[in-house]
């Protein structure tokens, strides 16, 4: 009986321990939730004034009646109120993508004139570090895709380009059709195939693994004191991925890095 006695001891201990388990991942699963929400409101909350500061300094810029050291705080407080601006959005991105909220509003369009605006905005801050900027793309690649989103994904891979490649180097884009070409020479299945390829500091092959998840910063970006947040290539993995696309970094031959960006074709987007 003593046997018996201690057998249900030893279940209502097991008993105890389970409730307690449960009641643990109970609360870290609120703890969770919390801070998701905490860091949603506040992001939300910082938007308005932030654009309010960008708003009123782009007009003293705009405006007459300043002098140079003026001008000078006033180009501060935008070049840095801009970069708030860049940080809350990407919060909140991550904050809809938790929360199952990260919209994608596919289109068919053709991938040639995204391309194009996009490597054409960025032209000014690769002349500003003396860098080439190449294009090659290969006839009509029709994706379906949202566009305000894919210029997200491009801004993001461009800006890193130009942003990790020192003075003096080299960023080429190039999109084509790994699929079947129709007569007209059109893309018209498989997959649209977007390279961003730059001649920068790279990236230790070993870290190529974490180089999408939140907050990750590879140690060569650290080395060479370029700063940054470590969210825009989670955000854009996600991105792609919601257009049913994949997305992966390689070494360049000769240094440097390469992004891929593979994206389903859509027959039935418009040249
Ligand atoms: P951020 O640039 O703000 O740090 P990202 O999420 O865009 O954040 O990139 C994550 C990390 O990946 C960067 O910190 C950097 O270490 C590395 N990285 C991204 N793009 C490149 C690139 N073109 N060349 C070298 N390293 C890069």
């Amino acid at each position: 009986s003593t046997d018996v006695t201690e057998r249900r001891e030893m279940a209502a201990e097991r008993e105890r321990l389970l409730a307690a388990e449960r009641e643990q991942v109970r609360r870290l699963r609120e703890l969770d939730r919390m801070k998701d929400e905490l860091v949603a409101v506040v992001s939300h909350e910082i938007r308005s004034p932030i654009a309010v500061i960008r708003t009123y300094a782009d007009m003293l810029l705009d405006g007459p009646g300043l002098d140079d050291e003026q001008r000078m705080f006033a180009g501060v407080i935008d070049r840095r109120s801009t970069h708030l601006q860049h940080l809350v959005e990407d919060l909140l991105d991550l904050a809809r993508l938790d929360s199952g909220q990260l919209a994608v509003d596919p289109r068919p369009l053709s991938l040639n004139r995204l391309v194009r605006q996009a490597v054409d905005d960025h032209r000014a801050a690769a002349e500003a570090k003396h860098l080439s900027v190449e294009v090659g793309l290969e006839r009509h690649l029709p994706v379906s895709a949202d566009p305000v989103r894919l210029r997200q994904v491009l801004d993001n891979l461009l800006s890193n380009a130009v942003k990790y490649t020192p003075e003096g180097g080299a960023v080429t884009v190039i999109a084509g059709c790994s699929g079947r070409i129709g007569g007209d020479g059109e893309c018209r299945s498989g997959t649209v195939t977007l390279t961003v390829a730059d001649t920068g500091i790279g990236i230790p092959a070993e870290e190529h693994e974490q180089l999408f998840s939140r907050f990750f910063r590879a140690s060569s970006a650290h080395e060479a004191g370029i700063k940054g947040t470590g969210l825009g290539l989670a955000i854009t993995k996600a991105i792609v991925e919601a257009h049913g696309g994949t997305i992966d970094a390689a070494p360049r031959d000769g240094g440097g890095t390469v992004f891929t960006v593979r994206l389903p074709v859509d027959p039935a987007a418009p040249a």
